[in-house]
């Protein structure tokens, strides 16, 4: 799933939180959660090599890294980030898992391996193969258009 997508529910689970450490735990696990829902990028890959994957895997991130940025300027810009500190420790940790996965995929650090298979099982609790990329794209679409309603219309 795109991280601006996780870290847009994050913002949206997080609203009301005061305390750093419980954002940071609530946006962290929102990540593995969030990904249960099929979001298309469950077989994207694997037609590439391990090196390629990679490689596509870096550029995506950085396109949705840039999306992220502009997103939540127009979010605050918007006043739907009212307690900064609070929403960036949440939106942080909710994009770590995603990051933790990009470094086991270059590094092949050992201690990661488990948070990495776990990952990745969680995005076959729902569906047992994977879903096609447009239903999934869909899926994850139709999941950022409803925490976006959350976010403009419910205040
Ligand atoms: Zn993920």
């Amino acid at each position: 799933m795109f991280l601006t997508v996780h870290a847009t529910a994050a913002i949206v689970i997080t609203q009301g939180i005061q305390n750093p450490i419980i954002a940071f735990i609530i946006g962290f696990i929102s990540h593995y959660f969030t990904d249960i829902i099929p979001h298309g990028d469950e077989q994207m890959f694997d037609k590439y090599n391990e090196k390629q994957k990679i490689a596509v895997l870096a550029v995506m991130a950085m396109v949705d890294f840039v999306v992220l940025f502009f997103w939540l300027n127009f979010l605050l810009w918007q006043n739907k980030l009212p307690n900064l500190e609070i929403n960036l420790v949440a939106i942080l940790a909710s994009t770590l898992p995603d990051f933790i996965n990009g470094i086991y995929l270059i590094t092949k650090a050992k201690f990661l391996k488990p948070m990495f298979d776990f990952h990745f099982w969680v995005h076959f609790v729902l569906q047992k193969k994977p879903v096609a990329v447009w239903l999934g794209l869909s899926c994850q679409t139709l999941f950022f258009a409803g925490l976006i309603a959350i976010l403009f219309l419910k205040f």
